[in-house]
C-alpha cells in the first residue's frame, strides 16, 4: 500500500522541514520506476530540480503534469543508464573524498610550519635573545 498524504489540505508546522524530501519514485514488481506520493509535503523532485510546499493533492497533481510523466518514462527507459551513471558517480566521490584528505594533510602541515615560523619570529624579536638568523631546514 502506497503512503497518502494527511488529509489536512494545508501541511502542519511539524511537515514542515528546513531540508526537502527529495523525491525519488519506486520500483514495483515489474521493474519499473512508479511513482508513490511521500508524507512530506516540501518536496524536491527530480523531474525540474525545484522544490515546492504541496498541499494534499499537490504533489499528486504534480506526478501528472507532462514534464514529469516525461522524466518518469526517461529514467525507466535508461535504467542501464542510470546504474552506469550511479558506478561512475560512487568512483568520483571516492576520488574526491582522496583529494579532500590529501588537502587536509597539506593544510595541517602548512599550519605546523606558519607556527613554526611564528615562533621563530617571537623568538628573533626577543630583547633575551641574541640576534641571530632562523635556520630553516
Ligand atoms: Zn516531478
Amino acid at each position: 500500500m502506497l503512503p497518502s498524504p494527511n488529509s489536512d489540505t494545508k501541511p502542519t508546522m511539524e511537515q514542515i522541514q528546513l531540508e526537502p524530501y527529495i523525491y525519488a519514485p519506486t520500483i514495483d514488481s515489474d521493474g519499473d520506476y512508479i511513482d508513490y506520493y511521500p508524507q512530506n509535503h516540501f518536496i524536491k523532485c527530480q523531474c525540474n530540480g525545484e522544490t515546492h510546499l504541496y498541499g494534499k493533492e499537490g504533489f499528486r497533481n504534480h506526478t501528472t503534469t507532462v514534464k514529469h510523466r516525461g522524466w518518469l518514462m526517461h529514467i525507466n527507459n535508461n535504467r542501464h543508464n542510470l546504474f552506469r551513471e550511479n558506478i561512475r558517480l560512487n568512483e568520483l566521490v571516492e576520488n574526491q573524498k582522496s583529494i579532500i584528505a590529501k588537502m587536509d594533510i597539506e593544510i595541517q602541515n602548512a599550519k605546523i610550519r606558519e607556527n613554526l615560523l611564528k615562533d621563530m619570529m617571537k623568538e628573533m624579536q626577543s630583547p633575551k635573545s641574541p640576534k641571530k638568523s632562523p635556520k630553516i631546514d
